[in-house]
């Protein structure tokens, strides 16, 4: 995995927390709930001899309740979470803009990935402005399972334990970042990697290949075919456009694929027309191509109203913490083309149609950018260079 080399200094052993899961499966005075990010279902299945691009997402949440976790969830409700406020933010920023506000930050720069958060708050602290407030999904998801869900299934805080697999070995740093926590207890309590879910499946004897498909739980575990494209590069901002564009015109919008925005070039660029506004979008995978947008942004020169930044080349599919892809980009394209099926097939493609998310605001959130997702979905960037500020 290309991420290690991007990695912050104490992710880059990829500690083995598998112990740490079986322990809390084992004690009877935990709830233990496990989601899983949307990269994970299209490489999971490598580590069991399957070829690259194999969506395996019933076996793996049916391999999750045989190593019995108490609730199975998707990250992939979370994204649509995250699209929700994030797309609500460029909103509000554009809107300001367009009425002549000139202390509006433009473009706002996607923040879901923390090995990009982290390179951010080392390399441009002048610019911690600039990327958007909202959580990413794996501690969007954390904060509403601690809250809202604990609520509702009638568990403490203190009793939960909330496991993410994840594609990444940088997100083990993310959840331990002090301010996603409530009185030292975290919204995430430990995360895994792809490989270290394999590793845990192969040791509990599960034979993968003859899972018969199961399903998520409700209700942290429905998503859209937006939220299953977060996990390649251009896929935050394709699905941030599905829900924007329709939050801006009131219309629908029937052809949901950008497909401008696809691809693999390290560096893309495209215009989509937001009724007679044209919004321009940027998007890097790879430090060294988000550092070009970003040299864009300080000069003053940057063209663009959105950035979307992915550290991994190809963005979450190539993730540190997936099956070894040895720099084979065939198998970063199968992986890629697995998640734009995936999103295909869903019949709801749009997050702020996901009926869940819906309910969510209604009964317990409010509006988004209001006063509960500010306090649960949203958080704030530190400047980490070393240097003096007064
Ligand atoms: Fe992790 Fe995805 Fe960022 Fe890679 S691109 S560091 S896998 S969040």
């Amino acid at each position: 995995g290309q991420c290690v080399a991007v990695c912050p200094t104490g992710a880059l052993s990829e500690k083995d927390e598998t112990a740490s899961v079986l322990r809390a499966i084992a004690d009877p005075d935990k709830t233990v709930v496990v989601q899983v990010a949307p990269a994970v279902r299209t490489a999971l299945g490598e580590e069991f001899g399957m070829a690259p691009g194999t969506l395996v997402t019933g076996k793996m949440a049916a391999a999750l309740r045989r190593l019995e976790f108490d609730y199975v969830f998707d990250t992939d409700f979370a994204a649509d979470l995250t699209i929700m406020e994030e797309a609500s933010e460029l909103l509000d920023r554009l809107t300001r803009h367009l009425a002549g506000d000139t202390s509006v930050k433009l473009p706002i720069v996607t923040s879901c990935c923390p090995a990009w958060v982290n390179h951010l708050e080392k390399r441009f602290p002048d610019l911690l402005d600039y990327p958007s407030t909202a959580r990413s999904p794996m501690q969007m998801f954390g904060s509403i399972a601690k809250s809202y869900l604990a609520e509702k299934i009638g568990v403490k805080r203190q009793d939960m334990v909330v496991v993410s697999v994840m594609p990444c070995v940088a997100k083990k740093a993310e959840c331990a970042r002090e301010e996603f926590a409530v009185d030292g207890n975290r919204d995430v309590d430990i995360t895994l990697t792809t490989r270290e879910l394999a590793s845990l499946i192969k040791r509990a004897n599960i034979d993968f290949h003859r899972l018969e498909d199961d399903d998520f739980d409700s209700p942290l575990g429905e998503s859209t075919g937006a939220a299953v494209i977060f996990g390649t590069t251009g896929g935050v901002i394709e699905a941030a456009a599905r829900t924007a564009y329709e939050f801006h015109t009131g219309e629908t919008l029937e052809n949901v694929d950008f497909t401008a925005l696809r691809g693999v070039d390290g560096i893309r660029s495209a215009t989509v027309d937001f009724a007679g506004i044209d919004i321009k979008i940027g998007i890097a995978h790879g430090l060294a191509n988000a550092r070009v947008l970003m040299e864009e942004i300080r000069k003053g020169t940057s063209p663009y109203h959105a950035i979307e930044v992915m550290a991994c080349p190809g963005g979450c599919i190539g993730g540190g913490g997936q099956p070894f892809h040895q720099g084979d980009e065939s198998v970063l394209r199968a992986r890629q083309q697995a998640l734009y099926t995936e999103d295909e097939a869903k019949v709801i493609r749009k997050s702020h149609e996901n009926p869940h998310i819906k309910k969510l605001y209604e009964e317990y959130l409010g509006k988004p950018l209001g006063e509960k997702p500010h306090k649960l979905l949203h958080t704030h960037y530190v400047d980490r260079s070393g240097r003096k500020t007064k």
